[in-house]
């Protein structure tokens, strides 16, 4: 079955760090009128650019293709498409990119709601590109329900460190926060190409296990690692981890792979089955809250103008 729709690119960074929306696309998607008054979840992934990120989220568009069928993964010889594969040098573009066909889903409380997806990517290679990132992540957070933090191998304090000064900027930006609510709602570290599931296994239990050892504030640590992590804990409603295992050689390394499920790892294959729907299954998603209220598709195009003049200075 072939995905309908296309990545958009919605913000750009330009060549001297300013910030660019595509107001115009991005009311063609969510103020379309079947989608306008419609609450929201949007479902961002987030981090550096060859991490897998375009791949798993092409795993996405799969799930919610088929409203979660049982089959969702598809078949064996089917190449993925999406968000991979697509755009040319768009990829490499410090921004974000949104899915133009938004997804609808029926909540348990019977409400039809939308589910956007999101690919937020960035490089941290120089001073002003790390600028840059803070900004793309900071934004892509503000506007999101679920930040996915994608990251390959571990957690590490770098990691940590940039996910402070990520939401330091957000924060930062969203000044009328009521003090009640967290500024922002889950997020959700992804470790690719996890090597010790003997020490912790893959999943969200072996998650939990890295990520409180990560968090763990002890009287030893320095200062700023201790300010970092109260900082992370108090700027959203949940915090998890999921570890991913490596998907294999072939994904990793062959140039002629095109997403068949026959050349992925059976184990990897498992752990999608259970990450995809804990993110998107309508029993479990989760919608766009403002200072503790649910936003529209509609105004939620009005909070992200105002979100990117705050950076546009
Ligand atoms: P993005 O830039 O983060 O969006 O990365 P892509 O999704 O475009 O993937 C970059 C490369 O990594 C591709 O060759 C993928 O086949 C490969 N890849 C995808 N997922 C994984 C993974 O979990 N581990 C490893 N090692 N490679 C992956
Ligand atoms: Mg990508």
């Amino acid at each position: 079955m072939s995905v309908k729709g296309e990545p958009i690119q919605i913000v750009k960074a330009t060549d001297n760090h300013t910030f660019e929306l595509d107001e115009e696309r991005l009311e063609e998607v969510l103020l379309r009128p079947d989608v306008r008054n419609k609450k929201v979840a949007v479902v961002s992934v987030a981090g550096a650019f060859r991490k897998g990120k375009s791949f798993l989220l092409d795993f996405f568009l799969r799930y919610l293709n088929t409203g979660g069928a049982s089959d969702w993964l598809g078949s064996d010889d089917e190449p993925l498409e999406g968000f991979t594969w697509r755009g040319g040098s768009e990829r490499d573009t410090t921004g974000i990119l949104l899915w133009s066909e938004p997804f609808f889903c029926r909540t348990q409380s019977g409400e039809e709601v939308v589910i956007l997806l999101m690919d937020t990517q960035g490089a941290f290679d120089s001073e002003s590109t790390v600028r840059d990132c803070a900004t793309i992540f900071a934004l892509s957070t503000m506007v999101s329900s679920i930040q996915v933090y994608n990251l390959s191998q571990n957690i590490q304090e770098d990691d940590l460190q940039h996910l402070q000064l990520f939401t330091e900027y957000g924060r930062l930006a969203l000044e009328d926060n009521d003090n009640i609510s967290k500024p922002f709602q889950v997020l959700q570290f992804l470790v690719r190409d996890w090597s010790f599931p003997y020490e912790a296994e893959y999943g969200m239990s072996g998650g939990r296990k890295i990520l409180n050892k990560r968090l763990q504030m002890s009287d030893k640590q320095h200062h700023e690692l201790q300010q970092i992590r109260r900082h992370i804990s108090s700027c959203f409603d949940s915090i998890s981890c999921f570890l991913m295992p490596h998907p294999g050689l072939r994904v990793a390394t062959n140039p002629h792979f095109d997403g068949r499920l026959k050349d992925i790892e059976p184990d990897f294959k498992e752990q999608l089955q259970v990450l995809i729907p804990f993110l998107l299954a309508r029993e479990n998603i989760v919608l766009k809250e403002i200072n503790g209220t649910q936003i529209t598709c509609q105004e939620l195009v009005e909070y992200f103008k105002a979100y990117i003049k705050i950076y546009q200075g």
